[in-house]
């Protein structure tokens, strides 16, 4: 056999052809070393090892014996193979039964050395072993599929977790030559293992304890290397140059009294925090987390105010065009006052946005408005000092230099980016560690509570007759669906194609209803929002597009259909589409399915109004991935670590900043250097 090693391509190992060698690869993996590191999901205990005469009814655990007799045959009422064997071992003897593996009659003969891992159980008269996982074994210390802890991975297509197991056992040796890219002086005062025996012992462990401490180190590896990425950042954002935008107070409390409405206390300090980071030299980075209504985009004007006082532009970027027509709307009122040229730029070309975008360029545009995709646009800028971005965590490194050149003063623009999608500090502080955090915790005086109702469809009319009763005192309503178009699944899906026609044809034929959905043009969706927001519309059947920022305060009832399809924070964002001014509201839950994870979830956004609360629980409930939505919010993809683990976070944070602290450019750690250089291109190519 030739040499193996971590670099052998995996298609060169006994048993991989090159069909399960384009299997592998289809799981990203290609060499030895890929395979070492694709972890289990989870673990089958089969260590509890027993002598045939101790083991208890109910108990799960191994025997190792010797085959003494096997058959296979087939049941006649119910037409079912069924294997059944008798294992011997020096205490006594056991049968054991499989269901439709008849193969297995096959492969185990008489005398056969075997271990089978499994539960005993009742059968009739008989004690005997359902199902039990088998193996032929030479040597009873080391099996590979019984009688210890046995690795479980994610099986794909065509390539099973036991399949897997052997040929990770095959190459686990090889584990020794990986080389450790923590400092060992680190590895030893954490009392954790070394990167080969972490290895080792996430594939096969030991025991229990081994197993903890495998995962603990393979967990602090992820951290720490996000940690530490997360603080280089924010070390080289902090030598880059900005300009200094001046915090002009006279300005500032005229702005404060131009509004019709007095600010949070809450406001009042994340506006302070941003004009703060603003003056520095040192372009900010900062996070203003508010949930949906608490004012954030009053904050972000008064900080457009002052870059433009300074002499310099600003950008503000949404996700969608409605809002960005919103927020354009919206800055017109708070900024008219103040002689600012505000533009709205659109999607789409011609000669009005040549115009726009020679005046932007040439600076007598002081807030260019649009959606993210502003920044890939031909969009320069004269002299740009600030970027505002919302609705949208994350902004890659090679976003930010993006913004750098389209500045067009050889300086970094300051960067705020604003959510209302709660994110807890700590989870915060994982995610996007090179930000710092400013929180809106505090609703404008006055606010109703929404009233929320999960409504049983036995209700349903009810519910039309309530709406019915709120449009002609003059509100509007929401009806919001997970779908656009229903398809031909047997299981009704509440689409907003079908629901608006029977809506619009059987349950309100007398008022005004329209659909709005993403995969209409933008201008047709636009024009829409338009009439919702004038009135002109009475019911707005649409799918989520709906769901962040978008502000009709005539709104009054927000219905939700099929509300299992959407998450906590969601649900809580869409609620926040009414009870935007004065007028009581309300938020009706419908779901198609009564589940019992559905129900606690609808139960909890009926009694709390609190998005950070509710993001909590859904973190509990679903993970991070799933409420934040992985690529959006730049969530790593990661194997062990969980961004829940506040010990973890806060072990791992503080690990990178000494090392940081002691050595800022890791010259006297080069592989911990690679590693992170190599944790950077993976996350980048994400
Ligand atoms: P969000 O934080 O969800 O982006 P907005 O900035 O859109 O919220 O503000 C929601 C609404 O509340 C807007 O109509 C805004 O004018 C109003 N508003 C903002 N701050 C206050 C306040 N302190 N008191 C009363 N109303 C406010
Ligand atoms: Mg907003």
């Amino acid at each position: 056999m030739s040499q193996i090693n971590l670099e052998t391509n995996l298609q060169e190992l006994q048993g991989v052809g090159p069909t399960y060698a384009k299997r592998l690869e289809s799981l990203g993996l290609k060499n030895v070393q890929d395979l070492l590191f694709y972890f289990p999901r989870r673990w089958d205990d089969f260590s509890n090892t027993k002598k045939i005469s101790e083991i208890k009814i109910g108990e799960t655990a191994s025997v190792l014996g010797t085959v003494y007799q096997i058959a296979a045959k087939q049941t006649f009422r119910r037409r079912m193979g069924i294997t059944e064997a008798v294992i011997m071992d020096s205490s006594g003897m056991l049968k054991a039964v499989w269901f439709n593996q008849p193969y297995i009659s096959g492969y185990l003969k008489n005398g056969d050395k075997v271990a089978f891992s499994g539960k005993l159980e009742h059968k009739g008269q008989d004690i005997v072993f359902q199902n039990p996982v088998y193996e032929k074994f030479e040597n009873k210390n080391n099996t590979t599929h019984t009688a210890r802890i046995v690795p479980v991975y994610s099986q794909t297509s065509g390539v099973t977790s036991k399949w897997l197991r052997w040929q990770v056992k095959s190459v686990l040796g090889l584990a020794d030559k990986i080389t450790d890219f923590l400092p060992l002086g680190m590895v030893r005062r954490l009392g954790m293992l070394t990167l080969p025996e972490a290895i080792r012992e996430i594939h096969f462990p030991q025991n229990q304890l081994k197993l903890k401490k495998a995962k603990e180190r393979l967990s602090f590896d992820e951290m720490f290397l996000i940690q530490l990425n997360a603080l280089q950042i924010k070390k080289e954002n902090a030598s880059q140059t900005a300009p200094q935008l001046k915090f002009d107070e006279s300005l500032a409390k005229k702005f404060v009294a131009s509004l019709s409405f007095k600010l949070t206390s809450a406001q009042r300090k994340a506006a302070w925090e941003i004009l703060q980071d603003l003056e520095h030299a040192h372009p900010a980075n900062r996070l203003l987390e508010g949930d949906v209504g608490s004012g954030k985009t009053v904050v972000s004007a008064m900080a457009v105010l002052m870059a433009h006082k300074s002499g310099y532009q600003s950008c503000f970027m949404a996700p969608t065009e409605i809002l960005a027509t919103q927020q354009f709307e919206k800055f017109s009122t708070l900024l008219g006052k103040f002689d600012i040229k505000i533009t709205l730029l659109k999607s789409g070309a011609g000669k009005a946005k040549e115009n726009q975008l020679a005046k932007i360029k040439k600076g007598e545009i002081a807030l260019a408005v649009g959606t993210h995709a502003l920044i890939q646009d031909k969009v320069s800028f004269k002299n740009l000092g600030l970027v505002v971005v919302d609705e949208q965590h994350r902004f890659g490194v090679v976003q930010r230099a993006t913004l750098r050149e389209k500045a067009g003063n050889k300086l970094t623009p300051h960067f705020i980016s604003m959510t209302a999608t709660p994110i807890p500090r700590t989870l915060a502080l994982a995610l996007y560690g090179d930000l710092d955090i400013s929180l809106i915790d505090e609703m404008p005086v006055g606010r109703q509570k929404i009233v929320t109702k999960a409504i049983d469809p036995a209700h349903r009319k009810s519910a039309y007759e309530f709406i019915k009763d709120e449009i002609k005192k003059g509100r509007q309503c929401f009806v919001v669906c997970p779908y656009i178009k229903n398809d031909e699944s047997i299981t009704e899906k509440k689409a907003v194609e079908t629901e608006f026609e029977k809506l619009s044809k059987k349950i309100f034929p007398k008022f005004k209803i329209e659909m709005l959905h993403g995969r209409m043009k933008s201008g047709q969706k636009d024009a829409i929002m338009e009439k919702f927001k004038k009135g002109k519309i009475d019911v707005l059947v649409s799918t989520s597009v709906v769901e962040v920022g978008v502000d009709i305060p005539n709104a009054s009832v927000m219905m939700v259909e099929g509300a299992e399809r959407f998450g906590l924070a969601q649900l809580h964002q869409l609620r926040g589409r009414v009870g935007r001014s004065t007028h009581q509201s309300y938020c009706f839950l419908f779901s198609q399915e009564g589940g019992f994870k559905t129900m606690a979830r609808l139960k909890a956004l009926v009694s709390s109004n609190d998005g950070f609360g509710l993001a909590e629980q859904d973190l509990q409930i679903r993970g991070p991935g799933e409420v934040y939505g992985t690529r959006q919010h730049g969530i790593p993809d990661l194997k062990m670590a969980s961004l829940t683990d506040v010990a973890l976070i806060k072990k791992a944070r503080g690990q990178a900043e000494e090392i940081l602290a002691q050595d800022p450019d890791l010259k006297k750690y080069p592989r911990l250097w690679d590693e992170l250089e190599r944790f950077n291109r993976v996350r980048h190519l994400e």
